[in-house]
This record gives structure tokens, sequence and C-alpha cells, in this order.
């Protein structure tokens, strides 16, 4: 790797960093392919992929020089600061807690975050500033959020196909999890991240709900849907009949098993000990203390939106 390629250019006053210029040019000159493998550069060094084999567009860099493109995202700055949550406003590093690294996804209040997002985190300074200045923040909101685990899923490029005389043609843009195996025929934009967001939010409104057993409690079909819908109304339901509701909050610590097309697996170990049951009267119902148990849920892409469909809490005391 060449000294240039490893340096980070920071960001010029008042453009986010991960925004193009447009003196900043790319070229394919010197893209092949090689048969039955995929696209190669020409000239390849270890930064033109990613360490999971994502091979990446090339874009010069002159940050400052001409007019900012605001709605263009640099394909280096952008995959920098998704591997090294740097704040893709500021170029600094993004805000990082024991809660995860802060993430601010332009969406209206009450739409649940997507898991997948090509938008990198950020810093807590510019993550207010956006709020004021973002004209598109400002119209719909943004849901900001920690995550635990951000993990990258795969990109977003252009597919690439070799013409009967050995000429690479641009397809047509895809995006393309790191485990596909067409992933070999896909120049790189942007890196899609996968954030573990969705199954914390379903236990928020779970949570919720417990609270005064609501099994029809409107917060429910926010996360969730099919049977792992089913399966907590089910559970409100019965609560309610016993007389007894869910205080405190259960902590959930999951962890994706795998994650294929629309369809992301997760195994959690679910902390409940802070998460009790009590009588209607605020008596605890019981002097059992709460413990971790296992849970096994899907998450599926359905309406635009990912809602846990498919949930199985395992006994107390199985993890
Ligand atoms: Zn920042």
């Amino acid at each position: 790797m060449s000294r240039s390629s490893r340096r980070i250019l920071l960001a010029f006053p008042g453009v986010p960093w991960m925004a193009t210029w447009d003196s900043e040019r790319s070229s394919t000159a010197l893209l092949e392919s090689v048969r039955g493998k995929g696209l190669r550069w020409f000239n390849e060094g270890p930064a033109d992929r990613d360490k999971h084999g994502g091979l990446w567009a090339r874009k010069t860099e002159r940050i400052g020089q001409g007019k900012p493109q605001y709605a263009g995202v640099h394909p280096r700055r952008q995959r920098l600061a998704m591997e090294l949550l740097l704040c893709h406003v500021c170029s600094g590093n993004s805000s990082v807690t024991v809660d995860g690294a802060l993430w601010m996804e332009p969406i209206r209040p009450g739409e649940p975050l997507m898991p997948y997002t090509t938008h990198p985190p950020v810093c807590v300074p510019c993550a207010v500033e956006s709020r004021e200045r973002c004209k598109r923040i400002r119209r719909t909101g943004a849901h900001t959020v920690r995550v635990a685990n951000p993990r990258p899923w795969g990109v977003i490029g252009m597919r690439y196909e070799p013409g009967a005389n050995g000429v690479l043609a641009p397809k047509e843009p895809v995006e393309v999890a790191y485990d596909d195996r067409n992933i070999r025929w896909v120049l790189a934009n942007q890196m899609i991240a996968y954030l573990d967001g969705v199954t914390r939010a379903m236990w928020g409104d779970l949570t919720q709900a417990s609270k005064t057993s609501d099994a029809s409690s409107k917060l429910l079909d926010d996360h969730a849907e099919g049977g792992a819908l089913q399966l907590m109304r089910y559970g409100l339901r019965n609560a309610k009949k016993a007389k007894r509701v869910v205080k405190g909050t259960p902590r959930p610590h999951p962890e994706v098993v795998s994650v294929k097309g629309g369809t992301v697996v997760i195994r959690d170990c679910v902390d409940g000990t802070d998460w009790l049951n009590y009588k209607l009267n605020g008596e605890p119902e019981d002097d059992n203390p709460g413990s971790h148990f296992k849970a096994d849920a899907t998450v599926k892409r359905s309406d635009g939106a990912w809602r846990v469909s498919r949930l199985y809490m395992h006994e107390s005391g199985s993890c």
C-alpha cells in the first residue's frame, strides 16, 4: 500500500466528509476480468479490496477543490468511515460508548430502524448539528441509536459482465452480500453495514406493552409480525388474565447467526434479571429472581421495513 493510499484527508468545514467534489474523477480504464473469477484492477494493490474480498471503485481525492456534491458519496471515504467507525460528517472518530457507536438514520419517528445501512456512524457534535442543518433530516426526522455490533454485510456497486469481445460492460447497480458469489462481478461504491438494532427495538416495544400487559398495544407490530407478534400478544393476554405485569428492562445481546437475502437469523441470550413479574398492586409476584434466557429470532423484510417474524423464547436459565 502506498503512503498516499493510507492518508486520510480531513473534512472541509461545512461539507460532509463523505460527499464528493466535482473535481474528483472516477476511472475504470484499468478494470479487467479474469475468466470465471471476476473483476480485478490491472495494477491492483491491497487498498483496492476490503478484507471481505470486495473490489472497490477508484476515485481521486480532491477535498476542497471545485464544488461539493452533497448527494454524492466518495467510495473510499465511505468505506473508511464504515471500517474505522469514523464520523462521516467531520472525519473524526464517531461517538463510541459501552452501548456502541452512534448512528443517525434519517427516518420518521415511529418507523422501524432499517438494520442495513450505507450511512456510516457520526460523532455527537455532528449529530446535533445535522439535526439543525440537514434539510432531509429536518423534513423527515431521524432515529439516533447506539449500535453495539455494526458489521459489514455487503456492498452497493455496479455489476459488470464480460462481453463476447472480452470487453467489460457495466450492467446495473446492485446490492450484494459478501457471502454472495456474484460479488466478484461487482465494483463496490458503498459498504452496507448490518446494524443490530431491530431486535433491540422489538424488546423495547415488548417492555413497554408488558408494563400494563397490553396485548393490543399499537407498538407491538412496529418491529414484529407473524408468529413473533402472535407469541408476544399471547403472552401478554395470559399475563392480563393472571393479573400480572412485568416491569424493568430486558437486556438483549443479539448475535447474527446467518444473513441470506432478506432474512436474518439471530440468536440471543436475554438478560432478564431486571425484568420481573409484579402483581397489579405493585408487589412482586413471587420471590423468583429474574434469569437469563435464550431467544431465537428471524428478522424479515416486508413492506420496506424489517420486522421480527419468528421468535422463540427458551425457558429461564437456558443461557
Ligand atoms: Zn463528526
